[in-house]
């Protein structure tokens, strides 16, 4: 694997705090699947030098383009809102293991909180294009926060959100509506992206109905090629404990491996 320039069709400020840029990827000669994430250079300087991660927020296969949806955080990510359309951006990937969606699935779930909300919104696109119904519990800060909501509505997904300035985003009130979707749809498999507290109570809401589901982790990452070991976590394997790298054995994980 290579990284490639990649020409910027577009990078716009979304809401107060997102970005979203679109990339023209033709010149990638490899796959892209949901999960899986790039590693961005932000500017052309030597600072900030390390690349940053990123997921995959929609893949245009027929157009050839790949999407980010990005919220701007710190050096990185304030130097990648001044690139600007016709710049080129070093791009590295893909990366990572993706999610696995099977094919005799009919429903899934999707738990998102932040940003986590970009990741899973490629699955749902996989998940639209396979005749997969995705219904989807969104979790953000404020309203402003939840602009993926309408992309996942364009896949057909069903969306419920809860807010912190609603005050209808606490881990309680979201087991309620889990329960309450759980209730109303056979769920075949469940997915989550962007909160430990959402990740926790997926793993105990999905164990009791014996349900499968994976998790995409998000951890600081230096290298993202399995050499420096700076994105470990802990996976549970039978009764040991093992350590892995969520660049290269991740971010996608089975949930309930996974010590939270
Ligand atoms: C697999 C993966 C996929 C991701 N996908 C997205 C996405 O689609 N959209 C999005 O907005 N963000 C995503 N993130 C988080 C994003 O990489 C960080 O927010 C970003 O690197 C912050 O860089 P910064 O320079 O702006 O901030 P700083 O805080 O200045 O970053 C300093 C260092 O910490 C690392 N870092 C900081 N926060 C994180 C974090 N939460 N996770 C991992 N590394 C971090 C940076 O890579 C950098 O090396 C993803 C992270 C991972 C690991």
């Amino acid at each position: 694997m290579k990284a490639i320039q990649m020409r910027i069709c577009s990078n716009q400020q979304v809401s107060d705090r997102y970005w979203h840029m679109k990339v023209d990827a033709s010149e990638l000669n490899a796959d892209v699947q949901p999960g899986q994430f790039f590693q961005l250079r932000c500017g052309h300087d030597i600072h900030p030098l390390l690349r940053r991660p990123f997921s995959i927020y929609r893949i245009n296969r027929m157009e050839r383009t790949l999407e980010f949806l990005y919220l701007v955080k710190g050096a990185g990510t304030q130097r990648l809102t001044l690139m600007q359309a016709g710049e080129y951006v070093d791009v590295f990937g893909p990366l990572g293991t993706p999610f696995v969606l099977q094919d005799d699935w009919e429903t899934i779930l999707l738990l998102a909180r932040g940003v986590g909300i970009a990741t899973l919104a490629a699955l749902a696109q996989d998940a639209a294009e396979k005749g997969v119904q995705a219904v989807a519990i969104l979790s953000a800060r404020s309203r402003n926060d939840l602009l993926a909501a309408e992309t996942l509505q364009g896949f057909g997904a069903q969306v419920l959100h809860v807010t912190d300035e609603e005050q209808t985003s606490g881990v309680e009130q979201v087991r309620g509506l889990l329960d309450s979707l759980l209730q109303q749809n056979r769920i075949d498999a469940a997915f989550t992206c962007g909160s430990k507290r959402l990740s926790r109570l997926l793993q105990d809401v999905t164990r009791k109905h014996a349900i499968p589901a994976q998790i995409a982790l998000e951890e600081h990452m230096g290298c993202a090629m399995g050499v420096c070991f700076a994105c470990v976590c802990d996976v549970k394997e039978g009764d040991h404990l093992k350590t892995v790298r969520v660049c290269k054995e991740g971010p996608v994980f089975p949930l309930e491996k996974v010590v939270l």
